[in-house]
């Protein structure tokens, strides 16, 4: 920290990504992106884009826009593309969240909601999960805040239903509902239909997760005219061409091929559950995934230690360290061949542990 920071920042802890070493070739299964490239119609169509740097992007993303708003079912004016979903989120927060509206959300969810929190200034409160990891609707009735909540929830994998998600929305007429779904095409319940019905209602999905597209940055939100008005507020006070052309364009193509990824998801749903299965038989506890990760522990060895076992030999996963989740590793659902390696790797793990080696 320099001596010209400003002091509104001294307790600041950035977020801190999941590593993209470099130093070998890993098998990599630590940051939730795709193990699938993008059709090849979307890097033909970004570099044919690319062509046109030298303009501006078109602030209002309309090519991509008016698709998401035919893809998704509802108005033009009902979205919001951004730089990463990431972006939306903190323009949620700038534009929602304040002293006598503070942000909400689960003790164990995706870590970006505190550091944006602390980032602009604005209290916050956590809810803690039940002992299971499962969010208890009740918790949030009436809470008098800006409720954040990823739906599948990260690092669980676990949803709500559709169902679920509206009785927080009927019990919270008065305040905004942030409903992350980040993950939500791996088999959870999108609340995009009820944009309409509840004008409090703000939805966020990524094309970083389901769409291959993790280095293009794109994110979306999905809510009413008005709240997509003081988002667009957000956006135009930091910064209009937020989603370059290239982005818009491979957004455009990758909604034009909606078979390849429904394909997709199809495979990592299946690899999940293989993989989850095989863990359980190796004595693993499997929360049940709604996502493209499993969130797993096991008595056998230490999380952190089955972590670092695991790089040595070439599998990378998440340890997110933390008081309630240490014990846990976050895996993301590769290609069957690569879940294949990882439960090779995982089982040499144990068997050194039980030697007694390595320990
Ligand atoms: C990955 C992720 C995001 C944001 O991803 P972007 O790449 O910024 O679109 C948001 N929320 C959750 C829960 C995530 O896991």
């Amino acid at each position: 920290m320099s001596r010209f920071l400003s002091k509104k920042y001294a307790d600041l802890t950035p977020y801190v990504p999941g590593e993209q070493p470099k130093d070998m070739q890993y098998v990599k299964l630590n940051t939730n992106e795709s193990p699938f490239a993008p059709p090849y119609a979307v890097a033909k169509a970004v570099e044919k884009e690319a062509k046109l740097c030298r303009l501006y992007s078109n602030p209002t993303c309309s090519l991509l826009v008016d698709k998401v708003a035919e893809v998704y079912n509802v108005k033009p004016s009902q979205v919001l593309p951004t730089n990463g979903s990431d972006e939306i989120l903190h323009f949620a927060f700038m534009a929602f969240c304040d002293k006598d509206t503070p942000a909400i959300f689960p003790d164990v969810t995706y870590g970006f909601y505190e550091v944006f929190a602390q980032l602009d200034g604005v209290p916050y409160k956590k809810i803690p999960l039940m002992e299971d990891f499962s969010i208890d609707v009740r918790d949030y009735f009436g809470v008098n805040g800006t409720i954040f909540i990823a739906n599948p929830n990260a690092p669980t994998g676990l949803a709500l239903s559709a169902m679920q998600v509206e009785e927080i929305l009927q019990n919270n007429p008065d305040t905004i509902v942030v409903i992350d779904e980040a993950y939500v095409d791996f088999g959870g319940e999108s609340v995009v239909p009820l944009i309409d019905k509840y004008d409090n209602l703000l939805v966020t999905q990524t094309f970083s997760k389901s769409r291959s597209l993790a280095g293009a940055r794109l994110g979306l939100g999905f809510a009413s005219e008005k709240l997509i008005a003081d988002l667009n507020a957000m956006k135009y006070s930091t910064n209009p061409y937020n989603v370059n052309r290239m982005t818009e364009r491979a957004g455009y193509v990758a909604l034009c091929k909606q078979a390849y990824f429904d394909k997709k998801c199809k495979m990592i749903c299946e690899n999940r559950e293989y993989t989850a299965s095989a863990l359980k038989n190796l004595g693993f506890t499997v929360l049940p995934s709604k996502t493209n990760f499993l969130f797993v522990t096991t008595d056998a060895i230490d999380g952190k230690t089955l972590y670092e076992k695991l790089k040595e030999k070439g599998v990378l996963i998440r340890h997110l360290g933390g008081e309630r989740t240490a014990k846990y590793n976050r895996v993301t659902i590769g290609t069957k061949k690569q879940m294949d390696v990882f439960l090779q790797k995982v089982q040499e793990v144990l068997k050194e542990q039980k030697n007694g080696k390595n320990v």
